[in-house]
């Protein structure tokens, strides 16, 4: 039991009680990548214990945050994202649908704020976020873009005729 040994000792270290129920939380956000959302981890924790309830959920990785034993994501998406990626990185964040990519560190070099913190200031992790709006969303934009446009002009014509 490979796992359950170290899942023991991380809430050894961040002074968390191990319970069953809290490690089968902890594996399933473990296992899903990307940035899941309180919902689409109680979704598959469900599956593993039938009884659990959204606020159980949301109790243990809240907990979880507290402690340290998992990151939120950036606040600009309004809703909070939970991740398992344990390497330092940095997010590109969209505003319109939500999505949030991941950036590697090293894409972000300039980070220069370590010498200019507060006095004693001590870092846990530097992220940056990208915030902006994807392809996808901009494309979607510029085409109904274009059709409320027709509708105006449809419009205009039909006020000179009439
Ligand atoms: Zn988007
Ligand atoms: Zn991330």
């Amino acid at each position: 039991m490979q796992s359950e040994t170290h899942f023991r000792e991380l809430c050894h270290q961040h002074q968390l009680a191990a319970t069953h129920q809290r490690q089968l939380i902890y594996e399933t956000v473990m296992a899903m990548p990307g940035h899941p959302s309180p919902e689409a981890i109680y979704d598959k924790v469900r599956k593993r214990i039938p009884s659990i309830s959204l606020a159980t959920v949301y109790k243990n990785i809240h907990t979880f945050l507290d402690s340290g034993m998992l990151r939120e994501v950036s606040l600009h998406h309004g809703s909070l994202r939970v991740e398992a990626n344990e390497e330092a990185h940095h997010h590109v964040v969209c505003v319109k649908c939500k999505s949030i990519m991941d950036l590697e560190e090293s894409s972000m070099e300039s980070v220069l704020v370590r010498d200019k913190l507060p006095q004693g200031f001590q870092v846990k992790r530097i992220a940056v976020d990208v915030i902006g709006v994807c392809l996808a969303c901009s494309s979607s934009a510029r085409q109904s873009g274009t059709h409320s446009t027709r509708i105006r002009k449809q419009r205009v014509r039909k006020t000179v005729h009439s």
